[in-house]
């Protein structure tokens, strides 16, 4: 049997990873549904595995059905790289996600899980890690581990800086820049002054947008949130607005659901977004 202990701190972690077997409960994770077949118990076992907290339980005998491979678990392949979602989600950065592009000059993970030798084997054997994007202050979880681990560089904004004042290289200012082929770091400042997205290709692009914005399932929005902003709503909003130009296919939060738009669907569903919020 499956069962959340009192350690759940409600990040979300595993009904966004596995919503077939989790929910949100309100202030806890609920097990909506027991995994039966085996691909369905390997999925929630990797949930437990994702877990920042060890707050998802099974039996011993469940445990044993725990996949050899595991994370990072394939999420979507574009002509500029091919993307994983990396689980073993941080305490330190609420349980956000964190992606891995492998890509043939190097491979780029996305804010940061906590550290894991299974995960850093796996990454390993994928090509190992030449860059890490630190989307925000919040979630760089265990950045210096990678960081050392890989030899990898790090990006951050300066103005969340003090947040791995370690890293090797800094955005400056709000243009955006390409950091390699088909890369692109876009400032979008207002969570936090220093925020930004990840944007992977031009054409049908995927945008890791850490706490910028996420997709809402049950209400089918992308959502700004003024309630987990913690710098300047204003200055988010503008920070959306200015997305609206781009051909987004995936949308990869830290926070939140990730979703897929249908060509055009993007652009309808940010000023979905900026009318709600500014009316
Ligand atoms: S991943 Fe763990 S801490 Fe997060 S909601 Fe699920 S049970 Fe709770």
């Amino acid at each position: 049997m499956f069962r959340i202990n009192s350690r759940c701190i409600s990040c979300g972690t595993c009904w966004q990873f596995d919503p077939e077997h989790f929910a949100n409960g309100g202030a806890a994770a609920v097990v909506c549904q027991q995994p039966r077949e085996l691909p369905a118990l390997q999925r929630a076992l990797l949930a437990l595995q994702a877990c920042p907290v060890a707050a998802i339980e099974a039996s011993a005998e469940q445990r044993l059905q725990r996949p050899d491979d595991g994370f990072p678990v394939p999420v979507t392949r574009h002509r500029h790289g091919e993307v994983f979602y990396c689980g073993w989600a941080s305490k330190r950065s609420f349980g956000a996600c964190s992606w891995l592009i492998r890509r043939p000059d190097g491979n780029v993970m996305v804010d940061v899980p906590r550290w894991s030798a299974p995960l850093a084997r796996r990454i390993e054997a994928l090509g190992g890690l030449a860059t890490i994007v630190l989307t925000h202050r919040d979630d760089v979880a265990d950045h210096a581990r990678w960081a050392r681990a890989f030899g990898a560089e790090r990006w951050i904004h300066g103005a969340d800086a003090e947040a791995a004042p370690e890293a090797e290289r800094h955005m400056e200012g709000a243009a955006s820049r390409l950091i390699g082929d088909g890369l692109r770091l876009i400032p979008t400042p207002g969570h936090t002054a220093g925020s930004m997205c990840l944007q992977l290709g031009e054409q049908r692009a995927v945008l890791f947008s850490g706490d910028h914005l996420w997709w809402n399932r049950e209400l089918q929005v992308v959502v700004a949130s003024e309630r987990y902003c913690w710098w300047d709503f204003e200055r988010q909003i503008q920070s959306v607005r200015a997305l609206l130009p781009l051909d987004v296919a995936w949308l990869l939060p830290g926070h939140g659901h990730r979703h897929v738009f249908a060509v055009g669907e993007w652009q309808m569903a940010l000023e979905q977004t900026l009318a709600w919020v500014q009316g």
